[in-house]
């Protein structure tokens, strides 16, 4: 099924009648904002190893790298506004009253655009934290001509960016809330993502009430696309707001 007008409608008139709504987003709904997702032919990970920039072993093995790269992504982030999803959401937010918005984006995009209910599944690449005594920093960077590594100011221990890496497990109390929305939620959207990073991609499978529906934009079909009630193919920036008019 194709992104028809009739298809638009037919959502928007559910969203506008749902009582619960749960929204997962993924780096698709960031890139009109200029930001790479990982896994686009232009993505991050076609020019970079996963496993040395984001993992507890790369980090230990090469912290100036890992350091560098999050620095030049942090620096992206100063240069980029949310873009009309982002705004979107925040309209969806604010017409319902129960809504909660789970993102695998560590940019904090969703945030700035002003959405509230927001769980971060993978954290949020503004914060940083001490690995030995966790205590939690903003702004935290690395100088690249004088390559001093970030410390912590409390006890000299590694502060490391505040996002969950491979390998290393999500905050359960996060998930919780993540997987209590799904489940009670009687509309349900992915939107952006590649639907391949677990657990986040278990949660349209959580979805239970039997009057649900699932809604996937993406404009490219995913492992989740043969399992939604409608699959919007198009770009997040252009189709949802129009299933999120500003009225
Ligand atoms: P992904 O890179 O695996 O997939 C991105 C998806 O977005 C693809 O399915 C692609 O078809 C789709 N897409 C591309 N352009 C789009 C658009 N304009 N509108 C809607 N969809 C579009 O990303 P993922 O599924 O989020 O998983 C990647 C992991 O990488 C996550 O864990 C996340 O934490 C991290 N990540 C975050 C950011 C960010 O914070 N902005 C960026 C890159 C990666
Ligand atoms: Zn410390």
């Amino acid at each position: 099924m194709n992104c028809t007008e009739e298809l638009l409608q037919q959502c928007q008139m559910l969203i506008q009648r749902a009582q619960s709504v749960c929204v997962l987003t993924g780096a698709g709904v960031s890139k009109a904002s200029g930001i790479p997702t990982f896994r686009d032919k232009d993505g991050l990970w076609n020019s970079m190893r996963p496993e040395e920039l984001a993992s507890m072993d790369g980090f230990l093995r090469n912290p100036e790298l890992v350091w560098e790269w999050y620095t030049s992504r942090k620096l992206v982030l100063t240069k980029v506004n949310p873009n009309a999803a982002h705004e979107a959401l925040v309209r969806l937010e604010n017409s319902n009253k129960d809504f909660v918005l789970i993102t695998q984006n560590v940019d904090g995009l969703h945030a700035r655009a002003g959405n509230k209910r927001i769980l971060e599944l993978h954290g949020n690449i503004e914060r940083s934290f001490c690995v030995e005594c966790h205590i939690f920093y903003n702004d935290v960077f690395f100088d690249k001509i004088k390559r001093i590594l970030p410390k912590c100011i409390a006890c000299g221990g590694r502060v490391r960016p505040d996002v969950v890496w491979f390998g290393e497990m999500l905050p359960q109390d996060v998930l919780d809330q993540a997987i209590n929305a799904a489940q009670r939620c009687d509309i349900f959207l992915s939107i952006g993502t590649s639907a391949l990073v677990y657990p986040a991609a278990e949660l349209p499978y959580y979805v239970s009430r039997s009057d649900a529906t699932l809604i996937e934009i993406n404009p490219e079909r995913t492992s989740l696309s043969g399992s939604v009630d409608y699959y919007l193919q198009g770009h997040a920036e252009v189709i949802l707001p129009r299933l999120c008019p500003d009225r």
